[in-house]
């Protein structure tokens, strides 16, 4: 089984705190439809003929699209891949863009789940990171889409804006829970280098984020979301019983999967390649049959790194059998070795051959993780 990722980088506006390869226009909209229905074609023995359980459209902000838009991207991919009948198709959205006829179309265009882009319920927050929408329109698109009979929503929330205190947190979840949002993905926010927010902070036009509250409302997102029934299985995730995101759980479980669209990341368990992110040279290369990518052919290290790395951030946590079976004995005992301090200092838990973090834990994952690397 593997995943199809299709990636459209443009939006309506750049939200100042946004490192994602996203443009800030629709000067190419109709050249890239093109170039996108060109690449699947390029790209169609990627996968070695596995059947696909996923397709996902992330951006930049793919809900853009028309509906008979994505209908053509998805035709083209049944027509030259074994989707499987049950195949989780999900739609990356801004709340603004989904009104009801729109939501219907998207319906009969074959997406079965919505992952809307709500950042957080209350407008002074979604004025910090530059959102378009209000809070009263990611209600209300969340309602209009389950209007629509899709039950299959995940929201994503940010925690740790300067402008959201502890309370007007616990509010953000328990409106998200009130709603019947059965996924959440939760964020801290990050203030990545060269972003507008970077420089707004460094010049002191806007607050910087403090990392103490950040932990304290790590620790109220945790609590909270798991005494509403809610399961925590990954670092940043948390669903009702059975709506894990099968795409992004393909990711961690190490599954191969094929980025389609300019930065787009395709791996396939031996070799990891990258799209180029540029719009002009992507559309050159498209155009001209060449497919737009540079690659890495993953070395041993490399490759328990990213088990280690990955399976750490889940609640299945990292299976020593596993690592025993793909790298050997010697490498399992060094990596029980250095996990040794953090189940000593209550960061991991060891259950017989499984290592999980436990919530301290979890919010040092990659440091962790880190540890336990080995070095090419
Ligand atoms: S809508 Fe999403 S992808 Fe687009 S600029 Fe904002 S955060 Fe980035």
């Amino acid at each position: 089984m593997a995943g199809i990722y299709i990636h459209f980088p443009f939006c309506r506006h750049k939200c100042n705190y946004c490192n994602f390869y996203s443009l800030a226009t629709s000067k190419h909209h109709d050249e890239l439809l093109i170039a996108l229905l060109k690449e699947i074609e390029l790209q169609q023995d990627y996968l070695q003929g596995e059947n696909i359980e996923t397709i996902y459209l992330g951006g930049g902000t793919p809900s853009l699209l028309k509906a008979a838009e994505i209908e053509q991207l998805l035709h083209a991919v049944y027509k030259l891949f074994t989707v499987i009948d049950e195949a989780e198709i999900t739609l990356e959205a801004n709340p603004d863009d989904l009104r009801a006829p729109k939501l219907r179309e998207l319906k009969q265009a074959g997406i079965n789940r919505l992952s809307i882009g709500v950042q957080s319920f209350q407008d002074e927050d979604l004025r910090y990171l530059q959102r378009i929408h209000t809070a009263n329109q990611a209600r209300n698109s969340i309602k209009r889409a389950q209007d629509a009979g899709f039950s299959n929503i995940s929201i994503d929330l940010i925690y740790g804006i300067p402008t959201l205190s502890s309370t007007g947190w616990e509010f953000n979840l328990l409106d998200a829970m009130g709603l019947g949002v059965p996924h959440i993905s939760a964020y801290a926010l990050t203030i990545e280098d060269k972003t507008p927010m970077a420089l707004q902070i460094k010049r002191g036009k806007l607050p910087d984020v403090n990392d103490e509250d950040q932990l304290q409302q790590f620790i109220i997102l945790t609590d909270l979301i798991q005494a509403n029934g809610y399961l925590h299985y990954e670092i940043s995730n948390f669903c009702t019983p059975g709506m894990f995101s099968k795409h992004n759980t393909a990711y961690w479980q190490g599954k191969k999967y094929l980025g389609i669209g300019p930065s787009a990341h395709s791996y396939n368990t031996t070799s990891r390649q990258w799209n180029i992110a540029g719009i002009g040279q992507y559309l050159t290369a498209v155009k001209s049959g060449k497919l737009p990518f540079e690659q890495e052919i993953l070395t041993i290290p490399q490759r328990f790194n990213e088990y280690i790395m990955t399976s750490l951030r889940t609640m299945w946590g990292c299976n020593l059998d596993i690592v025993e079976r793909d790298f050997g004995v010697d490498w399992t005992n060094q990596a029980l070795a250095d996990a040794q301090q953090f189940i000593d200092n209550g960061s991991l838990i060891q259950k017989g051959r499984i290592l999980v973090l436990s919530q301290k834990g979890l919010f040092h994952a990659d440091g962790i993780a880190a540890e336990l690397f080995r070095i090419d």
